[in-house]
Protein backbone atom coordinates (compact mmCIF):
# COMPACT_ATOMS: atom_id res chain seq x y z
CA UNK A 1 0.00 0.00 0.00
CA UNK A 2 1.20 3.49 -0.73
CA UNK A 3 3.19 5.22 1.99
CA UNK A 4 1.41 8.49 0.95
CA UNK A 5 -2.24 9.23 0.74
CA UNK A 6 -3.09 11.34 -2.06
CA UNK A 7 -6.66 12.37 -2.29
CA UNK A 8 -7.94 11.47 -5.89
CA UNK A 9 -10.52 13.59 -7.44
CA UNK A 10 -12.88 12.77 -10.57
CA UNK A 11 -11.19 11.66 -13.90
CA UNK A 12 -8.90 10.03 -11.93
CA UNK A 13 -8.59 6.22 -13.52
CA UNK A 14 -8.24 4.51 -9.78
CA UNK A 15 -11.40 5.91 -9.12
CA UNK A 16 -13.48 3.40 -11.37
CA UNK A 17 -11.43 0.75 -10.84
CA UNK A 18 -12.75 -2.69 -9.34
CA UNK A 19 -10.91 -3.29 -5.74
CA UNK A 20 -9.46 -6.45 -4.63
CA UNK A 21 -10.46 -7.98 -0.87
CA UNK A 22 -8.30 -7.79 1.57
CA UNK A 23 -6.48 -11.18 2.60
CA UNK A 24 -4.18 -10.13 5.37
CA UNK A 25 -5.09 -8.51 8.82
CA UNK A 26 -2.25 -7.63 9.99
CA UNK A 27 -0.04 -4.33 11.10
CA UNK A 28 -0.16 -2.89 7.66
CA UNK A 29 -3.96 -2.78 7.65
CA UNK A 30 -4.18 -0.46 10.31
CA UNK A 31 -1.64 1.53 9.99
CA UNK A 32 -3.86 2.51 6.67
CA UNK A 33 -6.98 2.61 8.31
CA UNK A 34 -5.29 5.00 10.72
CA UNK A 35 -3.50 6.88 7.69
CA UNK A 36 -7.60 7.02 5.80
CA UNK A 37 -8.89 8.59 9.04
CA UNK A 38 -6.11 11.04 9.04
CA UNK A 39 -7.11 11.92 5.75
CA UNK A 40 -10.87 11.83 6.42
CA UNK A 41 -10.41 14.42 9.39
CA UNK A 42 -8.25 16.46 7.30
CA UNK A 43 -10.76 17.01 4.87
CA UNK A 44 -13.90 17.28 7.17
CA UNK A 45 -15.80 13.93 5.48
CA UNK A 46 -17.40 11.34 7.19
CA UNK A 47 -16.47 8.75 5.08
CA UNK A 48 -13.67 7.57 2.97
CA UNK A 49 -13.02 4.44 0.22
CA UNK A 50 -9.70 2.97 -0.24
CA UNK A 51 -9.68 4.18 -4.00
CA UNK A 52 -10.34 7.90 -3.04
CA UNK A 53 -6.44 7.48 -1.98
CA UNK A 54 -5.27 5.57 -4.84
CA UNK A 55 -5.81 1.86 -2.95
CA UNK A 56 -8.07 -0.60 -5.36
CA UNK A 57 -8.89 -2.27 -1.83
CA UNK A 58 -12.35 -3.26 -0.58
CA UNK A 59 -11.70 -0.99 2.50
CA UNK A 60 -13.97 1.72 4.01
CA UNK A 61 -13.89 3.93 6.98
CA UNK A 62 -16.68 5.57 8.52
CA UNK A 63 -17.02 8.88 10.91
CA UNK A 64 -19.77 7.42 12.96
CA UNK A 65 -19.57 10.96 15.26
CA UNK A 66 -20.52 11.94 11.76
CA UNK A 67 -18.23 15.36 11.89
CA UNK A 68 -19.14 16.09 15.89
CA UNK A 69 -16.01 16.27 18.30
CA UNK A 70 -16.32 12.98 19.34
CA UNK A 71 -14.22 10.74 16.88
CA UNK A 72 -15.15 7.27 16.43
CA UNK A 73 -14.13 5.13 13.20
CA UNK A 74 -15.71 2.44 12.16
CA UNK A 75 -13.79 0.17 9.44
CA UNK A 76 -15.44 -1.82 7.21
CA UNK A 77 -13.25 -4.44 5.57
CA UNK A 78 -14.32 -6.31 2.49
CA UNK A 79 -17.99 -4.97 3.05
CA UNK A 80 -20.62 -6.17 0.85
CA UNK A 81 -24.85 -5.23 0.89
CA UNK A 82 -26.72 -7.78 1.41
CA UNK A 83 -30.38 -6.20 1.47
CA UNK A 84 -32.38 -3.16 1.17
CA UNK A 85 -35.53 -1.80 1.45
CA UNK A 86 -37.69 1.75 0.86
CA UNK A 87 -36.12 4.33 -0.87
CA UNK A 88 -35.11 7.83 0.10
CA UNK A 89 -34.01 10.96 -1.24
CA UNK A 90 -30.68 13.13 0.45
CA UNK A 91 -28.16 15.17 -0.15
CA UNK A 92 -24.77 13.62 -1.29
CA UNK A 93 -21.60 15.40 -1.70
CA UNK A 94 -17.96 13.46 -2.17
CA UNK A 95 -14.21 14.19 -1.23
CA UNK A 96 -13.71 13.07 -4.52
CA UNK A 97 -15.87 15.60 -6.50
CA UNK A 98 -15.56 19.01 -4.77
CA UNK A 99 -18.14 21.29 -4.26
CA UNK A 100 -21.19 19.22 -6.00
CA UNK A 101 -24.02 18.58 -3.80
CA UNK A 102 -27.42 16.39 -5.46
CA UNK A 103 -30.14 14.48 -3.89
CA UNK A 104 -29.45 11.20 -4.85
CA UNK A 105 -32.55 8.46 -4.11
CA UNK A 106 -31.42 5.32 -2.67
CA UNK A 107 -32.97 2.36 -0.84
CA UNK A 108 -33.53 3.71 3.28
CA UNK A 109 -32.75 0.90 5.44
CA UNK A 110 -30.08 -1.73 4.32
CA UNK A 111 -28.71 -5.11 5.68
CA UNK A 112 -24.43 -5.51 5.14
CA UNK A 113 -21.65 -7.69 6.13
CA UNK A 114 -17.85 -6.79 6.72
CA UNK A 115 -15.02 -8.21 8.08
CA UNK A 116 -13.43 -5.68 11.42
CA UNK A 117 -9.18 -5.09 11.77
CA UNK A 118 -9.51 -8.87 12.91
CA UNK A 119 -11.04 -10.52 10.12
CA UNK A 120 -14.03 -10.95 11.95
CA UNK A 121 -16.92 -11.40 9.67
CA UNK A 122 -19.84 -9.12 11.09
CA UNK A 123 -23.41 -8.85 9.89
CA UNK A 124 -25.21 -5.16 10.64
CA UNK A 125 -28.12 -3.10 9.50
CA UNK A 126 -28.35 0.55 9.02
CA UNK A 127 -31.44 3.13 8.25
CA UNK A 128 -31.23 6.85 7.93
CA UNK A 129 -28.41 8.69 7.47
CA UNK A 130 -25.97 5.72 8.25
CA UNK A 131 -27.17 3.65 5.82
CA UNK A 132 -26.88 6.64 3.08
CA UNK A 133 -23.38 6.88 4.13
CA UNK A 134 -22.66 3.09 3.73
CA UNK A 135 -24.17 2.86 0.47
CA UNK A 136 -21.98 6.07 -1.00
CA UNK A 137 -18.65 4.47 -0.05
CA UNK A 138 -19.26 0.65 -1.27
CA UNK A 139 -20.20 2.16 -4.01
CA UNK A 140 -16.78 3.32 -4.54
CA UNK A 141 -15.57 -0.28 -3.99
CA UNK A 142 -16.97 -0.99 -7.55
CA UNK A 143 -15.80 2.07 -9.36
CA UNK A 144 -19.27 4.00 -9.12
CA UNK A 145 -19.38 7.47 -8.27
CA UNK A 146 -22.86 9.71 -6.99
CA UNK A 147 -22.93 11.54 -9.91
CA UNK A 148 -23.43 8.54 -12.10
CA UNK A 149 -26.82 7.88 -10.54
CA UNK A 150 -28.00 11.22 -11.53
CA UNK A 151 -30.97 11.68 -13.85
CA UNK A 152 -29.19 12.24 -17.38
CA UNK A 153 -30.86 15.87 -17.45
CA UNK A 154 -28.57 16.60 -14.08
CA UNK A 155 -25.55 15.03 -15.39
CA UNK A 156 -25.73 17.28 -18.51
CA UNK A 157 -25.81 19.81 -16.32
CA UNK A 158 -22.76 19.32 -14.26
CA UNK A 159 -20.72 18.35 -17.26
CA UNK A 160 -18.86 20.88 -17.10
CA UNK A 161 -18.10 21.24 -13.85
CA UNK A 162 -16.62 17.44 -13.58
CA UNK A 163 -14.71 18.18 -16.72
CA UNK A 164 -12.98 21.00 -15.19
CA UNK A 165 -12.24 18.90 -11.63
CA UNK A 166 -11.01 16.45 -14.35
CA UNK A 167 -8.40 18.64 -16.08
CA UNK A 168 -7.68 19.66 -12.35
CA UNK A 169 -6.60 16.07 -11.57
CA UNK A 170 -4.58 16.25 -15.11
CA UNK A 171 -7.00 13.68 -17.00
CA UNK A 172 -9.23 14.80 -20.25
CA UNK A 173 -12.75 13.12 -20.01
ZN1 LIG B 1 -17.48 9.58 -2.21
Amino acid sequence: MNDNLKMCHYGNPVLRRKTEPVTEFNGELRDFIDRMADMLYEQNGVGLAAPQVGVSQKIVIIDLSFGEEVDRILPLINPEILSGEGECSIEEGCLSVPKIFEQVTRPERILFKYQDLGGKRIEADADGYLARVVQHELDHLEGILFVDRLSTVKKTFLARALRDIAEAEGYKI
